[in-house]
């Protein structure tokens, strides 16, 4: 197996329904750096913890599933582990899962930050729904959908880029049918 194909996974969960719209195949990547205060998953902070996984053997457990409508990254922080990622949401995308990666980044630190060597742009491009910024307990909310403080946007990265700014949706569209891989 090619280590950039290895993920260091925290956990994963075959069938969420609170991870993004319908059915989802969650991924929670192992490793965080924001130490965000009043943080649910302080197990998934170290980077040399979770488990290590074939990517491919991850897509073939999803790819099984025909309830599936997509496939959600969340940590940890996704963006630590970008490069797998991207290569795991291109093979979601080939088989018309759409996908949505949590980041503890801003939609504009990520941009900033990209660089050819962390993959932030490639996973960025494979994703379709950004849900944006660190968990701040001072704007914790019961009420929001798929996020757990004020200040998380659910960001649609596709019209983001169209319009060079972050493009901010207050729910998810219905199922993109027929959906072509992402970048082609
Ligand atoms: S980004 Fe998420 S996993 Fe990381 S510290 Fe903040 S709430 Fe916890």
């Amino acid at each position: 197996m090619d280590s950039s194909d290895v993920l260091r996974v925290a956990g994963l969960e075959r069938e969420s329904i609170v991870d993004g719209p319908g059915v989802r195949f969650t991924v929670f990547a192992q490793g965080c750096p924001h130490a965000c205060p009043g943080c649910h998953n302080p197990q998934t902070h170290p980077p040399e913890g979770g488990e290590p996984m074939d990517i491919h053997g991850i897509f073939r457990n999803m790819a099984q599933n025909p309830l599936l409508r997509g496939v959600t990254f969340s940590g940890g922080e996704p963006f630590m582990q970008a490069k797998p990622l991207a290569r795991l949401g291109e093979m979601a995308h080939g088989i018309h899962l759409d996908v949505v990666t949590y980041s503890g980044y801003t939609y504009e630190q990520i941009l900033e930050g990209a660089t050819p060597q962390n993959g932030w742009g490639d996973l960025l491009a494979q994703t379709d729904w950004l849900i944006d910024g660190p968990f701040l307990i001072g704007q914790k909310s019961l009420d929001l959908a798929f996020r757990g403080s004020r200040n998380q946007r659910i960001i649609d990265v596709a019209a983001s880029a169209k319009e060079g700014r972050a493009v901010e949706i207050q729910g998810f569209s219905p199922r993109r049918r027929g959906r072509a891989p992402a970048g082609k």
